[in-house]
């Protein structure tokens, strides 16, 4: 018979990291019916939900190399509808790190996760959202479509919707600082 790995008490494991008891669970289903992106993730919140249960590693290998976890947008409409309350927002903040943390990143996700670290640094550099700063890095990044938009710039100048140079607010350090003991000090 072939023999199914368990792993530590996954449940108990999630529930002392985010304080979401997975159990409460009763798969009902409303949080995935509410949920807009459901349909294009691997999985939908409530099938996360029933991977996370079950307590074996390979059903959490799963959830951690879903696109699932970084499509979420964190909107709430799933807690908003859950009988239970489960915070599955809560939950997949933590799955995101985890993923990364363990290097089971969906491919999938690349362009997402380029996209929250182009942001990231451009708050981090100048303290705001440089948005031509964002969207060059982006494409940099990703290495897609790097002409696409271009024609747009123009407009966006004159109508003031973008700016060649970033503002930059007064205490940068202090915007270091706040990385530097949040998002760096965990990707360490
Ligand atoms: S709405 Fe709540 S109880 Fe229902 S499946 Fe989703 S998480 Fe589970
Ligand atoms: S928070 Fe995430 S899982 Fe919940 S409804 Fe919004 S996108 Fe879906």
């Amino acid at each position: 018979m072939t023999q199914i790995k368990e792993t530590v008490d996954i449940p108990s494991f999630l529930q002392k990291k985010t304080g979401v008891d997975v159990y409460q669970c009763y798969q009902c289903g409303k949080c995935t019916a509410g949920c807009v992106l459901a349909e294009d993730m691997d999985y939908p919140p409530s099938y996360i939900l029933r991977f996370l249960q079950t307590g074996l590693e390979t059903d959490y290998k799963k959830v951690l190399s879903s696109n699932t976890i970084w499509m979420c947008l964190n909107c709430e409409n799933c807690i908003g509808r859950c009988p239970k309350e489960v915070d599955i927002p809560v939950l997949m903040d933590f799955l995101r790190q985890e993923s990364r943390e363990k290097k089971l990143v969906s491919p999938k996700a690349r362009q997402i996760i380029a996209f929250h670290q182009s942001f990231l640094d451009s708050v981090k550099h100048t303290g705001r959202l440089y948005e031509a700063g964002l969207v060059a890095d982006y494409k940099l990044r990703t290495k897609r479509h790097l002409w696409q938009d271009m024609k747009l710039v123009p407009k966006m100048l004159k109508r003031g919707k973008l700016s060649f140079l970033p503002e930059v607010v007064k205490d940068r350090k202090k915007i270091s600082d706040i990385f530097n003991h949040t998002i760096d000090k965990k990707l360490k």
